[in-house]
């Protein structure tokens, strides 16, 4: 399984794409990807293989937005299908996330959230994850790097994610725990992944996340890593790939 994300001056639809097929090594049972087009997310997700969701996508993306993640799942819960792949998205349509790992009290959480309304289409951990972002978003009037880190602190599990907000398409949160996660720090661009390897033609700057660590990477401008615990901010060390 694997996550890949990219924001920048690209067109993130080639990065994102290529990414997934650099971690097909890793295993998988579906893919899927989520671009933000300029005024909407477009997104595709399937059973099978990268390439089978290529020629999905292919057939209606025409130009696509300089915002993008994408995503191989190793199927924890819910069957592998096509609702239960990922990207997934809260209940407004606003946020959008990708996941690899287990939230293992998704089932209280899930409760919680449908005596507040919510729905599910998916059996997946990950769409619990990303309204109970949604949830604390709306109730407590912060911002998305902040509703990440106060849902995350009521989780058990493991996750390497990356989310962002269709209404505000300019900036990707990411965290880890237990599940790898690598920025590659570009000029004026930022890539995501699970390794370096997805990026390495790209640039060789990397920071590899560490467990408990988040970032909230901002078009344009510098990113900022958090410990998820406490708030913390680490000064991220940024390694240069040897090759
Ligand atoms: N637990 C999630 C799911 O089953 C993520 C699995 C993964 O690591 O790909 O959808």
């Amino acid at each position: 399984c694997g996550i890949v994300g990219y924001i920048g001056h690209r067109e993130a639809y080639p990065v994102v794409v290529q990414g997934l097929e650099r971690l097909e090594y890793r295993g998988y049972d579906s893919a899927g990807i989520a671009l933000y087009d300029g005024t909407d997310v477009k997104f595709s997700k399937t059973k099978g293989k990268v390439a089978d969701l290529r020629a999905k996508l292919e057939a209606d993306i025409t130009t696509t937005g300089g915002i993008g993640i994408g995503h191989t799942r190793w199927a924890t819960h819910g069957v592998p299908n096509d609702v239960n792949s990922h990207p997934h998205f809260s209940n407004s349509g606003d946020l959008v996330i990708i996941h690899n790992g287990i939230i293992e009290n998704y089932d209280p959480l899930r409760q919680e959230l449908i005596k507040r309304g919510y729905t599910f289409e998916s059996d997946t951990d990950t769409e619990v994850l990303v309204n109970l972002i949604e949830d604390v978003k709306k109730n407590e009037g912060v911002k998305l790097g902040k509703a990440v880190q106060i849902a995350l602190n009521q989780t058990i599990g493991a996750y390497a994610i990356a989310v962002f907000d269709k209404t505000k398409p300019d900036e990707i949160v990411v965290a880890r725990l237990g599940s790898p996660l690598a920025i590659g720090v570009g000029e004026d661009e930022f890539f995501i992944a699970s390794d370096a390897t997805p990026f390495i033609e790209y640039t060789k700057k990397t920071i590899y996340l560490k467990d408990g660590e988040m970032a909230v990477i901002r078009n344009h401008k510098k990113l900022k890593v958090r410990k998820i615990k406490d708030d913390s901010l680490v000064d991220p060390y940024i390694e240069e790939l040897q090759l």
